[in-house]
């Protein structure tokens, strides 16, 4: 039999073996067991979404619109401890709108980011960010990201859009919004980051009739995210989660205190499954007093009653 005498290849190795000599029936077994037990991995794994699908991304806010001098570093430095996936930085990284300098301000930033080069960074373009043609090119050379985009991670899905040049969320960024949405349907989790928190009157008006809105709730968009103010708010509407992000640099505005959302901090945000929980850091020492609050502290106007003035500092 020509069969015979060609080799046969169990387990990886290649054996000369005929195909029905006991050490083939030996490797055959072997084969199936080995099929087994896979299939047996398979199913534990499989059999526990939180296992393969667990991850933790953490969220900056502003650096600029009167950066604070140290506070960005020492906001990255604190983020990079955690160890998280990736980041996104709400925008307002430089302090811009000078085309002479953007180029020196954006190289400044690379220096900041230098150490921290292998996390990858998924940056939010802000008004300081882009206010020309210029400065777009120089935002998408030194950030390597377009002005809007997405991109999944693991059961995840990012929508990056663009409202730098307007107060309100441009019809082109709307029908970009739709059609990512509309082809990452499957994804279970979805956050959607501009800049401007266009959405901030109507949600806190409870007045779900604006597109935005729409299109979160028709594609499950369940986290909406901006930047801008460096107000620590949150607002739900509808089963969408709203939030406005603390400063990572730019100026305390208003009160400055901590129990009305003024403070400097980052988000760490843990996706387990279907279940997102996103903790909010305040810097330590010296730039805060390192207190650690869950999302459902924080409301519209800070922290909620109950919690005021009930925060131990963090571990
Ligand atoms: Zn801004």
């Amino acid at each position: 039999m020509r069969t015979a005498s060609r080799p046969v290849i169990m387990d990886g190795v290649t054996s000369g073996a005929p195909n029905k000599s006991p050490s083939a029936r030996i490797g055959r077994r072997r084969l199936f067991l080995l099929a087994a037990a896979a299939s047996v991995f398979a199913l534990v794994r499989t059999g526990n979404p939180a296992d393969q699908k667990s991850f933790r991304f953490a969220i900056l806010g502003d650096r600029t619109g009167e950066a604070q001098a140290g506070v960005f570093e020492q906001a990255w430095r604190e983020t990079a401890a955690e160890h998280p996936a990736f980041v996104v930085a709400t925008g307002d990284l430089i302090e811009g709108s000078d085309d002479a300098t953007a180029a020196a301000q954006w190289q400044a930033v690379e220096r900041i980011l230098e150490p921290y080069r292998s996390f990858r960074l998924y940056a939010v373009p802000g008004n300081h960010d882009i206010w020309s043609e210029a400065s777009e090119r120089l935002y998408q050379r030194h950030t390597e990201r377009p002005p809007h985009y997405s991109f999944d991670y693991e059961n995840a899905h990012f929508t990056i859009l663009d409202n730098s040049r307007s107060e309100e969320l441009p019809a082109g960024e709307l029908s970009f919004l739709e059609n990512d949405l509309k082809a990452h349907a499957a994804q279970p989790v979805k956050f959607v980051f501009f800049h401007r928190p266009s959405w901030l009157i109507a949600v806190a008006m409870q007045n779900p009739n604006f597109a935005l809105h729409q299109l979160a709730r028709q594609y499950g968009a369940q986290y909406v995210i901006a930047g801008h103010t460096h107000l620590l708010a949150h607002l739900e509407l509808e089963g969408v989660t709203y939030i406005s992000m603390a400063s990572s640099g730019g100026h305390l505005r208003a009160s400055g205190k901590y129990e009305d959302g003024w403070f400097f901090g980052h988000a760490l945000v843990e996706v387990n499954g279907t279940k997102v929980d996103f903790k909010i850091e305040e810097l330590k020492p010296p730039h805060g007093q390192g207190r650690v609050t869950n999302l459902a502290d924080w409301g519209m106007l800070g922290l909620v009653q109950g919690r005021k003035g009930g925060l131990a500092p963090s571990k």
